[in-house]
């Protein structure tokens, strides 16, 4: 049985890591090198962080540890929330190509060849050496929001945000800590936010429904905290698309994964902790691709609703009712909270209607999650 994976980030790669034993795999990239440039912030769970060692020697990714977060109201107000598991900072170029160099040890990696159509079980692609054809027996489209595979074969398509981030001077409130800046200032349907990599570095950036470069503009000149600790020098630009929503990701003989399905929190936009997690499902499920799709909804198929449910909130919210959150975070038990999972916050949810004095507040929370 031959398998063709088209693209060679984190998705690709940990396909290709999960599937060598049970087929021929073949990776097509279309670039010189994955992961370059770089889309990502890094941030990922410890728990994340820890699955990522059975691949490879993720520690030498490090950049920074991260305990918790402050949440930002749009007025400058803030809670230090440290919820079930910490974070850790990672360099994706470094983590890409450490994932590549595994894939490579088992399955033919293609570089520099681009997959250009797809049809059935042929899929057309051109190379330095000219363009060709292969036959395979099935198709995993691992190639990212912009999916060949996915337009060739006629997959749903998820709803795309932006996002932008600058590697800037920045002094963080803590080094371990990350920030969120919430509010309609700074973003449409989502939130900006910064992750420290050193003590005067930090990834500054806005995931944003359209125009994130005029949103990250306006929060690093006038946020009322964040522009009193943003340095001038900006030493890298980060330009991406974040899919939000996750698609029906397996067809006749093939399959989605990663952000070509849109398997990204959709409250955060993390994308590598849940297409790890699928890699190792279609590995356990290969060839059965239904049984693959089945085995994946069950296990997260309920994170996904919630965490949609959690984005919501960010379109209804205005900035008032961010600053009567903020006001009452300290009372909110976090400890149970895991940053993976957000169905874990569900149990705060209760607490949170209690506690909530604002009338409109509470019955937005509700009307969010009422259909669950
Ligand atoms: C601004 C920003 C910040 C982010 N921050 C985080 C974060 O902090 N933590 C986190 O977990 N996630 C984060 N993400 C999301 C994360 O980067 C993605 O979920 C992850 O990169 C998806 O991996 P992938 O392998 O599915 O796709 P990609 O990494 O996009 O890889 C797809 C590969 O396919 C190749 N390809 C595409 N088309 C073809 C073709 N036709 N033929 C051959 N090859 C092809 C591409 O060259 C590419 O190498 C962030 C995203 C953005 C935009």
């Amino acid at each position: 049985m031959r398998a063709a994976i088209i693209g060679a980030g984190p998705a690709g790669t940990l396909s290709a890591l999960n599937l060598y034993e049970k087929a021929e795999v073949i990776v097509f990239e279309s670039k010189q090198s994955p992961g370059f440039p770089v889309k990502c912030g890094g941030l990922v769970s410890s728990d994340c962080f820890e699955e990522l060692k059975k691949y490879c020697r993720v520690e030498k990714a490090l950049l920074n540890r991260i305990k918790g977060a402050f949440f930002f109201s749009p007025s400058g107000k803030f809670a230090e929330v440290t919820g079930k598991t910490g974070g850790i900072v990672i360099e994706r170029k470094i983590l890409d190509s450490m994932l590549l160099k595994k894939a490579g040890e088992v399955a033919e990696i293609r570089m520099k060849s681009k997959v250009l159509a797809v049809s059935g079980n042929r899929l057309k692609f051109a190379s330095p050496e000219g363009e060709n054809y292969i036959t395979c027996d099935i198709i995993l489209g691992a190639d990212g929001t912009e999916s060949t595979v996915a337009v060739e074969l006629g997959f749903e398509r998820p709803e795309i945000f932006s996002g932008k981030q600058y590697l800037i001077e920045f002094e963080p409130m803590k080094k371990n800590m990350v920030e969120l800046y919430f509010g309609k200032r700074y973003s449409d349907g989502f939130f900006g936010y910064s992750i420290p990599v050193s003590d005067d570095l930090a990834r500054v950036g806005v995931v944003s429904r359209k125009n994130p470069s005029a949103y990250l503009e306006r929060l690093l000149r006038s946020h009322p905290s964040v522009s009193e600790r943003a340095g001038k020098s900006i030493i890298e630009v980060n330009l991406g698309a974040v899919p939000i929503g996750i698609v029906d990701f397996v067809g006749e003989n093939a399959a989605l994964i990663g952000d070509s399905a849109g398997m990204v929190k959709p409250y955060t936009g993390g994308g590598i902790y849940y297409l790890l997690k699928a890699a190792e499902v279609l590995g356990e499920k290969f060839p059965d691709l239904h049984e693959f799709k089945r085995e994946y909804m069950r296990r997260f198929g309920k994170e996904y609703r919630i965490g949609e449910k959690i984005r919501r909130l960010y379109d209804i919210f205005d900035d008032r009712d961010y600053d009567s959150l903020i006001g009452i975070a300290r009372d909110i038990d976090f400890s149970r909270i895991h940053m993976d999972r957000p169905s874990t916050a569900l149990e705060a949810l209760p607490r949170l209607l209690r506690i909530i004095k604002n009338i409109s507040l509470s019955s937005k929370v509700l009307m969010a999650f009422l259909d669950l």
